[in-house]
């Protein structure tokens, strides 16, 4: 089998190669033709971590696989390392053997970047000019690098719970020669595009805070609990997702669901937009709302992408197992 380090990622995925691997891999879950298995996500007692899989098989792409990780609460602050960590592992449909282990942590950031920029690119006015962030961590750097690459965007604007960590996004807007403004909460209305991805668990971002004809990519909310937007605001919004059941379980849309403000149905997966068979935003006017839960799917699309690249270069080491 091989394996391709962490180090190396960097130097093998472009951003364009994530978003391709992430609309490919929505576009089959949605023709019934890549499905992802049960989430398993345990604190397991030790370092507070929350340690989990989240699999998958696409038959079209042909990967089979998980990615294995989770959540480290202590990692930065004693050892230097990040949070999150995770590591991909594929396995070959036809024999059930290990194919590849690729580090996952970079991976993670592309593909959950690659999946708010498939939104944007299928659902957001085509005049998109004012893009707006709600978080300015480690994710939302890689959110709005690969934002500003779907539309003609002239401004970035950004509101953070912690202002001292919106450098971080100013950062990216003046690396692509754009003017960045931190702003109120109200002034998000300015915004012809928002992303959320923060770790919050109340809602944030309000109806109050929207103007019509919004995109809206919520990418915060991955675990039961967290909430970034007003269950009303997905009640109010043409409401799209990665997978249907993740949304309405572990994603934005759990809270307008269970609270009867959003029915089940309603939420359109994004694949069947990049297949053709919804039309996606029917009009200037309305307000668009993609829920990127984060499907294992996604992982395994875009390592079998950087397995191929790795060993086109001569980085990836093949091991007996
Ligand atoms: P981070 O720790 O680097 O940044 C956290 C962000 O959330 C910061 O902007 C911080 O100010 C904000 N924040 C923290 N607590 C908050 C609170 N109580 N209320 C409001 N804002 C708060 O984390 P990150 O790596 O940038 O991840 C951000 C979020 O994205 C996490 O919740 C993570 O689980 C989620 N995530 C989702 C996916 C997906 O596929 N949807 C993938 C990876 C990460």
């Amino acid at each position: 089998m091989w394996i391709v380090p962490e180090r190396e990622i960097a130097g093998l995925v472009s951003r364009e190669a994530a978003f391709d691997a992430v609309e490919q891999v929505f576009a089959a879950m949605a023709a019934g033709r890549a499905n992802n298995f049960p989430v398993v996500r345990e604190a397991i007692g030790h370092e507070n971590a929350l340690y989990g899989f989240k699999g998958g098989f696409d038959q079209l792409g042909g990967a089979l696989g998980l990615k294995a990780g989770g959540y480290w609460p202590n990692n930065l602050e004693k050892r230097g390392l990040i949070n999150h960590q995770s590591t991909v592992f594929l396995f070959d449909p036809d024999t059930g053997r290990p194919v590849a282990m690729v580090g996952g942590n970079l991976l993670t950031a592309l593909r959950t970047a690659a999946a708010s920029s498939v939104s944007i690119q299928h659902l957001s006015r085509p005049d998109a000019r004012v893009i707006g962030m709600v978080g300015a961590g480690h994710q939302a750097t890689f959110q709005l690098r690969a934002a500003l690459e779907q539309r003609s965007f002239e401004k970035v604007i950004g509101w953070n719970r912690h202002p001292e960590m919106l450098p971080n996004i100013q950062k990216v807007a003046e690396d692509a020669d754009l003017p960045f403004e931190a702003v109120e909460l109200g002034d998000l209305s300015e915004a012809d595009v928002i992303i959320t991805i923060t770790s919050s668990f109340g809602p944030i971002l309000m109806v109050d805070h929207v103007a019509p004809g919004t995109h809206i990519a919520c990418m915060g909310t991955d675990t039961k609990g967290k909430q970034e937007v007003e269950a009303r605001l997905l009640a109010n919004s043409l409401v799209f997702t990665d997978e249907v059941a993740q949304s309405i379980s572990i994603g934005e849309a759990q809270h307008a669901v269970a609270s009867g403000a959003l029915a089940s149905d309603a939420v359109i997966e994004i694949g069947r937009v990049i297949n053709g068979d919804h039309p996606g935003r029917q009009s200037a006017d309305e307000i668009t709302l993609f829920d990127g839960t984060g499907v294992g799917l996604q992982d395994l699309a875009v390592a079998a992408k950087v397995v191929d690249l790795a060993i086109e270069k001569g980085v990836a080491i093949k091991v007996d197992i």
